[in-house]
């Protein structure tokens, strides 16, 4: 069995944020701490993965084998994931040979790393792809970059509960709407098959010009047949993805310094610098309640140098 059992999986915590530009606003924020789940695996990935190990039990797999970049939050997950509930695990990367502080910690946890090149990486989506690599592991499972598409989508609709059992907690009735980072959107697309229209769910893009967000999120939603989905998405990317500026990293300081949440510059504080635009320039009425994600990534920003 790869899956976990049922009493394994984490709990999340429920926060309330208080920031200066929220109370300014009447913004009322509260915070899922994804990032709060276990010292190991953390993050959306974790949530993204458990539909895949599903899978993967259904097929009588006895490992997973899956790609990413040398400071892959999913690599990283999959791989802790592996150690911890003792099933192999195999990583292709993207480029040539690195020590990053994510690959040293891919081998500590035992994943077996492939480096494909960048040429190499790049033919992950042509058809024929892993046929080489399925003879050469016939055992292993694979599950797309970023433990994307539909079962990725499937693992991120438990939030909903999540925080539906906790709003209680803070001394709230209901809430009006989420607020999450996007990279493929398939976060996103699980809480709105969890919504199912019933509130609005925002994200903010890291990456530029959309790079089919708005397709996957349509592709999951289309196959759930939802028929009223609530979504709505804006650019955060600053101008390319893991693109940072000085403006960003004081925000992510100053945000650190008076809330205590640790955020990275990729996916997170990009979000939350996008939620305080948007607040500032008046999307949301005095009195709204929302949902932040705190969608992981910690450990990747260890060793990253921003590219300014
Ligand atoms: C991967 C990642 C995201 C994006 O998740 P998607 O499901 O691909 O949209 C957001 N935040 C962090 C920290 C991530 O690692």
């Amino acid at each position: 069995m790869l899956s976990p059992p049922d009493n394994w999986l984490p709990q999340v915590p429920l926060e309330p944020l208080h920031l200066d530009w929220l109370a300014h606003a009447g913004i009322e924020l509260a915070i899922l701490r994804l990032d709060q789940i276990d010292p190991l695996i953390s993050g959306n990935k974790w949530f993204k993965l458990i539909e895949h190990l599903r899978n993967a039990d259904r097929v009588g797999a006895e490992g997973i084998i899956s790609l990413g970049g040398a400071h892959s939050n999913h690599l990283h997950a999959l791989a802790a994931a592996g150690k911890r509930l003792g099933f192999s695990t195999v990583g292709l990367l993207r480029g040539h040979p690195q020590e990053t502080p994510t690959v040293k910690d891919l081998q500590a946890f035992g994943m077996q790393l492939h480096w494909l090149g960048y040429a190499g990486y790049r033919a992950r989506h042509e058809a024929g792809f892993w046929q080489p690599w399925q003879t050469r592991y016939p055992t292993l499972h694979p599950v797309p970059e970023g433990g994307g598409g539909w079962p990725g989508a499937l693992g991120c609709m438990q939030f909903r509960a999540a925080v539906c059992a906790q709003l209680q907690g803070l001394g709230w009735s209901d809430y009006d709407g989420w607020w999450l980072a996007c990279g493929t959107g398939t976060t996103l697309a699980g809480l709105v098959l969890a919504e199912a229209g019933d509130h609005p769910v925002y994200g903010a893009l890291a990456v530029p010009g959309d790079h089919g967000v708005a397709q996957q999120v349509e592709t999951i939603v289309q196959q759930a047949a939802i028929a009223d989905p609530v979504y709505e998405l804006f650019d955060a990317s600053r101008g390319g993805f893991a693109k940072v500026d000085p403006l960003l990293l004081e925000f992510i300081e100053k945000t650190e310094q008076a809330s205590g949440i640790p955020l990275e510059p990729l996916y997170t504080g990009k979000a939350l610098l996008a939620l305080k635009q948007q607040v500032e320039a008046g999307k949301f009425a005095r009195g709204t309640r929302l949902i932040f994600v705190h969608t992981g990534g910690l450990q990747g920003r260890r060793g990253f140098s921003p590219q300014i």
